[in-house]
């Protein structure tokens, strides 16, 4: 998501006269976008921002502003903490950083975390950072309802808002005109999308009749890009249990050029700690959903998020966890030890009272069991032939190139005459939890 609000960031400088360039010695504006869904990212920031006073000293027309999560969590006081810092800017107001960027050209300091009802940045074209040419992000919602109570992200992104289908075809016609093959579609809760003529999605029940007929939720989008551009793979992030309806799968099921991939955070596999996550969903309704998955899309992907020492978490809670696991057996997943979040419900009300140690113990246990999943569920691909979206030169070999599966899953294989950008049936021989090995036996047709 950062990644994205930087190449909004980006155009919207490349209005106001600002070059990009990769050597922050060349710089004249530096911008840090930031998050706090953790303590450790942080921290990063805090140490990235140290490392700037050097490059200060040495241009002191530098100015070095912080976006993002951080800024808006921390506002003025930013200012007051870290001295080094001319600028902060929230998630929402980043088309007010030309107007800031005059104060701080003027030698003021300056500071806009104001949060939106709207979409923000519906009616601009970002410029791609550091793009392949390849794969794009285009955002379709912003902000987030859910209150999680471990969970930074509504109190920095504000209310949940959804972008129009007019704006997001508009961005995906521009990246499919100059040759992009590959879109993810992003969000806090994608699932939760709907679109009845703007404003907060939580306001749609006072909306009149006519609009909530005419309204468009998750499925209808996904349909509505799928047919629009039936030559581009479309993933979509993230997905949460609780909002995802059937119809998602069902339409990621009819059309080819949708990814088999689903990424399902489930945060803990016990009950009692899922409701005091408020996490709307039990571990049972969470399973049901990724048994319909697995009936409706048989080889689908199924990815997820963990979290480990959540308050008042007990050795069997956290074996609940491990237990879930196995009867999902994920392809992969992003795992974390607790870390609590100034502001947020669980700090106000929740004692941290899992030590560190064990914290860090189980999410060793959970990572450890993903990763024998990782490498089995990778075997079912081998002796199977997949098509492979080539991205980049693969990290261990140049005579390689790697790519990704509909499902997700990295694919390396012999570069031959294959170039970045097409999509090759790779015939799987080998595989290692993280990636799966093999080599093109003929050459395929892009989809
Ligand atoms: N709405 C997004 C949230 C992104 S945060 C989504 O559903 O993907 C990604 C993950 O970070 C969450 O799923 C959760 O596992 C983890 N996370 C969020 N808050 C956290 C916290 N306070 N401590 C540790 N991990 C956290």
């Amino acid at each position: 998501m950062n990644f994205s609000d930087s190449e909004v960031v980006a155009s919207i400088l490349k209005n106001k006269g600002y070059e990009l360039t990769d050597n922050s010695k060349d710089a004249s504006l530096i911008l840090l976008n930031t998050c706090s869904i953790r303590d450790k990212a942080e921290q990063t920031v805090r140490n990235k921002l140290k490392n700037f006073n050097s490059l200060k000293k040495d241009n002191d027309k530098l100015k070095v502003g912080v976006l993002g999560c951080m800024a808006e969590r921390l506002k003025e006081k930013f200012l007051e903490e870290e001295k080094i810092v001319d600028l902060v800017v929230g998630p929402d107001s980043y088309k007010d950083l030309p107007n800031l960027l005059n104060e701080v050209e003027n030698n003021q300091r300056a500071v806009n975390v104001i949060l939106s009802k709207s979409e923000t940045y519906g009616d601009i074209s970002p410029v791609r950072i550091h793009n392949n040419g390849i794969s794009a992000f285009v955002s379709i919602t912003r902000g987030c309802d859910n209150m999680c109570t471990f969970c930074v992200v509504p109190f920095t992104r504000g209310r949940e808002r959804s972008r129009s289908p007019e704006s997001i075809i508009r961005e995906m016609q521009e990246l499919s005109d100059k040759g992009y093959k590959e879109v993810t579609l992003l969000g806090q809760n994608v699932d939760s999308y709907l679109w009845y003529g703007g404003g907060p999605k939580k306001d749609f029940i006072k909306a009149n009749e006519e609009k909530k007929k005419n309204s468009i939720r998750f499925s209808q989008l996904l349909d509505l890009i799928a047919t629009s551009f039936p030559k581009i793979r479309i993933r979509f992030s993230t997905s949460n249990p609780q909002d995802m309806t059937i119809d998602v799968i069902r339409t990621m099921a009819k059309y080819e050029n949708i990814c088999n991939h689903i990424h399902l955070p489930i945060q803990s596999g016990s009950d009692r700690i899922l409701k005091k996550m408020n996490r709307l969903h039990t571990r049972q309704e969470y399973l049901d959903l990724i048994k319909k998955i697995k009936e409706i899309i048989p080889n689908c992907g199924i990815s997820h998020d963990i979290m480990t020492g959540f308050p008042t978490e007990t050795e069997k809670d956290h074996q609940d966890t491990l237990t879930l696991m196995e009867e999902v057996k994920y392809d992969y997943g992003y795992m974390f030890a607790y870390s609590e979040r100034p502001g947020t419900y669980a700090a106000r009300k929740f004692d941290d009272d899992v030590n560190n140690d064990i914290k860090q113990r189980r999410l060793e246990e959970i990572i450890n069991l993903q990763q024998k999943h990782s490498k089995e569920r990778n075997q079912r691909f081998i002796k199977k032939t997949c098509p492979v979206l080539v991205d980049k030169s693969s990290k261990k070999s140049k005579e390689f190139w790697s790519g990704r599966t509909s499902e997700n899953n990295v694919v390396v294989f012999p570069k031959q005459n294959f170039s970045p950008g097409e999509i090759v049936d790779v015939t799987i021989e080998d595989c290692t939890s993280a990636t799966l090995i093999g080599k093109v036996k003929k050459k395929s047709i892009a989809i």
